[in-house]
């Protein structure tokens, strides 16, 4: 703690906050919350912002830097931010996070085992996944707030929400569920282009959309997708059809936002201001 202490000061002391033009925003202190961080010098683009093994990076964007973080789920207690150039540590900022309580639900479904080409499929779509959620593109959606994804948000299982599957496997729910009637519009949340719109095994008909600067979301169990790969679309435009496809037991919205391949709580970016 002295050692960390003494670092901090030292760190403080040769690189005053003052040479760090710098803007961050937090609007809550908890686990899925988005944060925002913009730094108005000329760091080489290697500056990163990193908590342990976890990093984001920057994009250059006319003369500043920015980027959009998110708290890891599993952060318990300190958060602490610690901005990287290169190897060298430049600064850091800690802030405490509140615990937050998740739900466990069970849930019984159909399942065929895994094995063979359906084996094959769920491990080159999860690597397709992460590979699109990861991509970090340079221009950014103008929205400050997002466009909710349906006209009316009932939640049925929400984020973090601990999973009992058919009374054994436990998994963690990376988004949010809406109860809807299948056939209702589903709308683009905020401005970007289609990055994918295809069926996969988990999460049926599927559309993510790239909203730059590694910010994503994922619109899942779609009865029709309205939108082709490679297109452009604003906010509130209507990208598909609420259904049950996908390993789904009826008809809802599974609704996903992702910082640079980080799950972050909508619920809490729903009522955030983006920038
Ligand atoms: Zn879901």
């Amino acid at each position: 703690m002295a050692a960390r202490l003494i670092t901090l000061f030292l760190l403080l002391f040769l690189f005053p906050l003052k040479a760090f033009p710098l803007s961050l925003y937090l609007p809550y202190k908890y686990p899925g919350t988005v944060g925002y961080f913009k730094l108005d010098s000329d760091l080489p683009a290697k500056a990163v912002l990193g908590y342990r093994g976890r990093k984001w990076f920057f994009r250059n964007l006319k003369g500043s830097k920015e980027l959009y973080f998110s708290i890891p789920y599993f952060v318990k207690g300190n958060f602490t931010l610690t901005l990287y150039q290169g190897d060298k540590k430049l600064f850091l900022r800690t802030f405490p996070i509140w615990k937050k309580r998740y739900r466990i639900s069970r849930i019984w479904v159909k399942e065929r085992p895994l094995r063979g080409k359906l084996l094959e499929r769920v491990k080159r779509e999860g690597r397709l996944l992460r590979k699109v959620l990861s991509e970090i593109t340079p221009k950014k959606f103008k929205e400050t707030h997002l466009y909710p994804p349906l006209r009316r948000l009932i939640v049925t299982t929400p984020f973090g929400a601990r999973r009992i599957i058919n009374g054994k496997r436990r998994s963690i729910h990376w988004g949010t569920d809406f109860r809807a009637p299948r056939g209702t519009p589903v709308y683009a949340s905020l401005s970007g282009k289609v990055v994918l719109a295809r069926n996969l095994y988990f999460t049926g008909n599927t559309v993510i959309i790239d909203h730059g600067l590694g910010v994503h979301t994922l619109y899942a169990h779609l009865s029709k997708i309205k939108v082709k790969e490679g297109q452009s679309v604003r906010a509130g435009q209507v990208i598909g059809e609420v259904g049950s496809t996908g390993r789904s037991t009826g008809p809802h919205l599974h609704f996903g936002f992702y910082v640079q391949g980080e799950r972050a709580d909508p619920m809490i970016v729903l009522k955030e201001r983006l920038q």
